[in-house]
Order: C-alpha cells, then structure tokens, then sequence
C-alpha cells in the first residue's frame, strides 16, 4: 500500500470530517471567538500537518476534534459519525507530555492504563504495551519512572502510551516543541515510520515549518483570528524521506516558502474585501 493510495479513501466517507467548526468562549462579561470557520477533511491514513500563528485556536480545534471541548456550531465527524464525546478509536498526545504521565506509575504502567480503561484482558495489554515500547525504542525502561528519563524519553513514553491504543486516528498538538534538536528530528522519523507501520489517520500540529513540511503529506495553514482554513499545501515530496536528503531537495525549498509566504499573510489576518490600510 502507497501512501497515496489512501489519500482519497475507496467508501468516500472521510475518516475526520471538520465542517464549519466555530469554537467562541465565554468568558467573564467577554466572549472570545478561538475558532471562525474551519472546514477540512482527512482520508483514512492520511498524515496532516496544522500550522497556523499562535492563539490561532489550534489546541482549540484539537479538543473540539478530541470530543473534550463542544463546538459552539460545526461539526465534527469520524469515520462518518458525529463526535459528541472522546471517541474510543482516537489517542491525543499533546505538548506538556510530563504533566501527562504519571509520576507514580511505571513506564509500562502508564502505557497500560489507557488499555485498562478500555477493558482489554492482561495478556492482550501486555502484548501491545510491549510492542509499543520496542516500537519507540523504550523496551529497556519498562519498569523506569518518568522522573527517571529525559525529555525526549519521556515523550517517546507518551508516544507509545497512544500507539498501544491502536488508535485510528491520533492527534498530535505541538509534541517536540520542548525537546532539542537531535531528539526533534529522531521523533520525527519515528512518527513517519509508525505512521506508516500502524497507517492511522494523523493529525499533527505544529510551529514548526520544516516539520510540517517535513512530516506531512499535505500542510493545512490556519489564518489567525478570526480563524480560517488559509490555505491546503499538498507535499508531493518522496514518500521515503530522511533527514539530510529530503530537507536538501529543491522542492523542500520551495514548500517551506511557499508556507512561510502563507504564514506571514496569515499573521496578517483573513484577506478582505477593499484597499489594506497601513
Ligand atoms: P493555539 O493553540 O493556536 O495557540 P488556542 O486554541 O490555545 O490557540 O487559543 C485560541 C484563542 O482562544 C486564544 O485567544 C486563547 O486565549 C483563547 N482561549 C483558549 N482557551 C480558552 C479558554 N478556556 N477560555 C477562554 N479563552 C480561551
Ligand atoms: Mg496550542
């Protein structure tokens, strides 16, 4: 199976399906609009970078897709069906991964418990605990604690903790942004390799332009507020991609500028209608 096989899914019925997303907070005596209008669509398998200025209303976004937070209107839906509470089939990985663990609980133990909660038997749990800490490297720390390991093990944790899931649809919000460079760009192929390994739905959110472009096979760019899809690159890179030959390629160029141009007019706000003031 090629990866552009899966871009446009045989049923037709996309596997996340966002559609006039608004998201507005009331807050005291003030209500702030996070989210105007998102509307996107991800086929079954395929792997989307979100890259948009910051206070856009991607976490937002993120939590409405996740079932935690309700869209003041839109919808979303997965796999056809309205998202109204956290799906089962869908894990979140968000930034502040070392909040996201627990101290007390084993590496093996955190990885298990989402397992716990969806009623597998013993043996099936440790079969996909184990599986997922081979997958990220981690098989040696199973029995370590978090505090043990550095950031970026502590990251590989929270990783694992949602590919043991098996979920089809994983949600990434801005995952490497705490970790150093090396460790940014190991994460990175290892998110490429499970992607293609286990071929869930990924939707990844992220700063970073060379990651997005990097990553993803297409790149969505989110305007600022008042937030709207500004524009939805296609990444026709290789499929096989390393860091030193792909991020040296000509087209590499050409799409981180071509979303960097995007981001900027982004930073400027929605186009509209008549002459732009100074
Ligand atoms: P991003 O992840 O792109 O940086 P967020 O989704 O975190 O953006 O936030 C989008 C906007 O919504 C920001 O203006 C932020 O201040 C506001 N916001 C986020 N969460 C809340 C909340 N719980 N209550 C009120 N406003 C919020
Ligand atoms: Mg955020």
């Amino acid at each position: 199976m090629t990866s552009s096989d899966t871009v446009h899914g045989a049923a037709g019925t996309p596997m996340l399906d966002v559609a006039g997303l608004r998201k507005v907070y009331q807050g005291e005596g003030r209500a702030v609009e996070a989210v105007r209008d998102l509307t996107f669509a991800l086929a079954d398998g395929e792997l989307a970078c979100l890259v948009g200025p910051s206070g856009c209303g991607k976490t937002t976004l993120l939590k409405c897709i996740a079932g935690l937070l309700r869209p003041t209107s839109g919808t979303v839906r997965l796999a056809g069906r309205g998202v109204t509470s956290p799906p089962p089939d869908m894990a979140v990985v968000f930034q502040e991964y070392g909040r996201s663990l627990f101290p007390w609980l084993t590496v093996h133990a955190n990885v298990e418990l989402p397992l716990k909660e969806k009623g597998l038997p013993k043996e099936r749990r440790a079969e996909l605990v184990t599986g997922a800490l081979e997958a990220v490297g981690l098989a040696d720390f199973a029995g370590s604690h978090p505090w043990q390991l550095s950031g970026g093990m502590q990251q590989r944790v929270a990783i694992a903790r949602a590919i043991a899931y098996e979920p089809r649809v994983l949600l990434m919000d801005e995952p490497f942004a705490a970790v150093d460079a090396q460790t940014r760009a190991d994460l990175e192929d290892l998110i490429r390799s499970l992607w293609k390994r286990f071929g869930m739905t990924v939707l990844f959110v992220t700063h970073d332009i060379d990651e997005a472009v990097y990553l993803g096979q297409r790149v969505l760019v989110l305007s600022s507020s008042p937030t709207v899809v500004q524009d939805d690159i296609t990444v026709d890179l290789p499929d096989e991609r390393d860091q030193l030959t792909t991020r040296s390629l000509p087209r590499f160029a050409e799409l981180r500028t071509r979303v960097y141009a995007e981001i900027q007019s982004a930073k400027r706000g929605p186009a509209v209608a008549g002459t732009a003031g100074e």
